[in-house]
């Protein structure tokens, strides 16, 4: 199944995505992820990146549409996957029809004030992508899964946030939507906890 995670930064789109492509045994394509590792590793597309990323923008179609077609044609996405993060434009929503078929896109629904609270308390690992908050690390700092040190993202420090929050209500809630046109949306709850949210996202990819 070709699944879309859409949400607000913050929504939970990367932590449900790493339970549920575990549970089906499908990858996670973050293009986020896909971007930060470009940056780390000083690729042209990185380089290209960065300062869209910093200023809490987006990156522009053409960069991120052709990432995403090239990790497409990857054999590990035969049997499915969960775009984390992308589409998050009208023009890369209608790239990605001449790309593949998608099956159902969940959208996380959380409201701002949440989202600020969720971005100023995450901590990533780089390495294997795993995503924690402040209030549930007990003063861990490295990462649960691989033992890397964990850091706050740049973009999530206050002076970026609203940029973020800005270009999802103006760039990417249009494909809300696009998809509901489609008859693909399903929309989920995303202020409870990480567990009833998986619960949730699991009986609309069944139904
Ligand atoms: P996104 O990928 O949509 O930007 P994340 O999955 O990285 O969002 O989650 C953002 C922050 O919110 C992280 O610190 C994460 O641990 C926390 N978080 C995710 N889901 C929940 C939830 N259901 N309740 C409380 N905090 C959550
Ligand atoms: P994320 O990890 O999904 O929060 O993405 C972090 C940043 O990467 C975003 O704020 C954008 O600058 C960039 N980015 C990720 N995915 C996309 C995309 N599909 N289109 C444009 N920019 C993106």
């Amino acid at each position: 199944m070709n699944i879309i995670f859409l949400g607000p930064p913050g929504a939970g789109k990367g932590t449900q995505a790493q339970r549920i492509c575990a549970a089906l045994g499908i990858p996670q394509i973050s293009t986020g992820d896909m971007l930060r590792r470009a940056i780390a590793d000083q690729t042209p597309t990185g380089l290209k990146a960065k300062s869209y990323m910093d200023a809490g923008g987006l990156v522009p179609d053409e960069v991120i549409i052709d990432i995403v077609k090239e990790r497409l044609q990857a054999d590990d996405c035969a049997k499915g996957y969960i775009l984390d993060g992308f589409p998050r434009t009208v023009p890369q929503a209608e790239a990605l029809e001449g790309i593949a078929h998608i099956d159902k896109v969940v959208e996380l629904d959380v409201p701002d004030e949440k989202l600020i609270e969720r971005i100023s308390g995450r901590r990533v690992c780089l390495k294997c992508g795993a995503t924690y908050h402040v209030s549930m690390l007990n003063g861990q700092t490295t990462c649960g899964q691989c033992g890397e040190t964990l850091i706050q993202r740049d973009d999530d420090k206050p002076e970026t946030v609203l940029n973020r929050l800005n270009a999802y209500h103006s760039k990417t809630a249009p494909l809300v939507d696009f998809y509901q046109g489609k008859g693909k949306l399903a929309k989920v709850d995303g202020t409870g906890d990480v567990d009833a949210i998986f619960d949730a996202i699991m009986k609309v990819l069944k139904a």
